[in-house]
This record gives C-alpha cells, structure tokens and sequence, in this order.
C-alpha cells in the first residue's frame, strides 16, 4: 500500500484492510472484488491484485511462510529486487538493502557524488562488514528509508542534526554535488466514449488494454482523433486528469442508447457495490450533467 503512496494516506485502508482479513490464509480465500473494494480510492490496483495472487501462492505453495532466498522470493507476483531486498532484510534480518530513490540519495549525499555515479551493489558489497556488523538488519533496512525521508530529505536535509553529519562528504565540501530529483511526466491524448441510459447507467467493460487500467472497468478508451471523425457521438467536454506519471488530456463523448457492445455491462452512476477506479467514477461525476 505504501508504494507511491504516503502514510497517512495509506492508514485508514491499511485498518481496513486488516480488519477483514486477519491473516494471509483469510486474504488468500477471498477474491479479486472484495479486495478491489477495500482498495478503492488507494489508485494502483495492480498491487492489490498482486497482494491477492501472493497470498494465494504463499499459502499454496509455500505453507504460508515467506520464502527465505532471493530469488524465490522474486518469482511472487509484484515482487521485484527492491521489494524482495527489503523483504528479507525486514522479515528474515539478511544482510540485504532495499535500493530506492531515498537510499540512493543519502549514498549520494554521504559520499558527495552524482546518484548515477555510484555502483550501490558493489558499494554495499565492499562494506558488508561495516554495514551488517550489529546483525540488526531489520532495523537497518527500516532506519535507512526513515533516514532519507525524514532526514536526509530531497530538499533541506536536517544536516545540523544529522548523526552522519562529522562523516558526510557533502556536508563538509564546499562543492556540494546535486542531483536533480525530477520524476518523468508522459502526456497522453485519449477519446472515452460513454453509452448512458435513460435509467442513470453507464455501459462498462474490463476488456480493455489501456495499460494503466488494463482489464478494470471503463468505458471505450481509444487514442484522441479528430472531432470531426466522429460524427455518431456527441462531444460532452476535454477535461484533465493525473494517474501516478501519466498526464492524461480526455475528450469524452456519449450517446443515450439502450443497446450496448456485447462485451459491456451496464453499471449505475451512484452507489455501486462493484468495485470502480478513480479514474471510471471521475467519468462518472462527468457525465452525470446530463441527468
Ligand atoms: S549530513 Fe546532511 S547530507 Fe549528509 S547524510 Fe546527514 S542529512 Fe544527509
């Protein structure tokens, strides 16, 4: 849940989340709706399904029991080196270290190089002994995230109380090296088009291959063309919308029918106890006007 997301954004649904399923065994039986549901809201759905697909694999498998090497652990669904290092190093205590972003910068900073300059495994490997003395490893891996997100922050890092502070090349050059931290913005231009019926019902269908929603439900989502191109539907608005790195530029469309394409069901625009994305319910609260 915390992937990409902030804690107190995450609390909340992380409550909730245990309270119904008490154990991996419990979250293993249920199914892909009731943990989508739990989930609405939290964006990033892949997770939860991976979530799901690993209970059910650890349990299977496994006998509910995390496996204890590398890489073992990678072949679990949305688990890749990151996730696996600090896995290990969290739960078993290995000697391992979760690279991100955060870790980077404070190897960075320590050592007052570009973050893309240094070569983390072998670094980490020739200071084995220095970094996995104390054998408290679960700390380690905690206490290093911590550290880059509270005081070796991106910006303003905490250098006067900072306990690296007497070692820190950075804090002690007078040529601090930088990184700049800018995180990829892709734009994309797409048309949605919306069968609605006059009792207040979108058409929706999980057949879709738009990758960041791949196989949720939406309404027809193909790349932008001409207006003039589409002369059967009405144009309703453009409007804007952010998913994670993904800058989205919408041209949504409708017809009022009560047929829809085979493959679509007919969803209402309130109170659904189907789980719907952010995205769909963004739509949704679009199109409502016209009632
Ligand atoms: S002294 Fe400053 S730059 Fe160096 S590790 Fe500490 S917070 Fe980061």
């Amino acid at each position: 849940m915390l992937q990409q997301t902030q804690v107190q954004t995450v609390i909340p649904y992380f409550n909730k989340f245990r309270k119904k399923f008490k154990t991996l065994r419990s979250l293993s039986k249920s199914n892909e709706k009731q943990v989508l549901k739990l989930w609405e809201g939290l964006g990033y759905y892949r997770r939860a399904r991976n979530l799901l697909a690993t209970s059910k694999l650890l349990v299977k498998k496994y006998d509910s029991k995390l496996p204890n090497n590398i890489e073992e652990v990678k072949k679990l669904p949305g688990v890749g080196e990151y996730t696996a290092n600090a896995l290990l190093g969290l739960i078993y205590n290995q000697p391992k270290i979760a690279i991100d972003g955060n870790v980077m910068r404070v190897f960075a900073r320590l050592l007052n190089k570009k973050k893309e300059k240094i070569n983390y495994e072998r670094l980490i490997l020739l200071n084995k002994k220095k970094l996995f003395h104390i054998n408290r490893n679960a700390d380690f891996v905690e206490a290093l995230m911590e550290f880059g997100a509270l005081i070796c922050k991106p910006k303003d890092p905490k250098c006067g109380v900072c306990c690296l502070n007497k070692s820190c090349k950075y804090f002690r050059s007078i040529r601090k090296i930088t990184t700049k931290e800018k995180k990829v913005i892709k734009e994309m231009n797409y048309d949605i088009f919306c069968y609605l019926n006059n009792n207040k019902q979108i058409a929706l269908t999980k057949e879709n291959k738009i990758g960041f929603l791949k196989n949720f439900n939406l309404p027809e989502i193909k790349n932008m063309r001409k207006k003039s191109t589409l002369k059967n539907w009405k144009f309703l608005k453009n409007y804007k919308n952010s998913i994670s790195n993904l800058k989205l530029n919408i041209n949504l469309y409708y017809k009022f029918s009560n047929k829809k394409p085979s493959n679509y069901n007919w969803y209402f625009l309130k109170n659904n106890k189907e789980f719907i994305p952010s995205f769909t319910k963004k739509i949704f609260k679009q199109v409502s006007i016209l009632f």
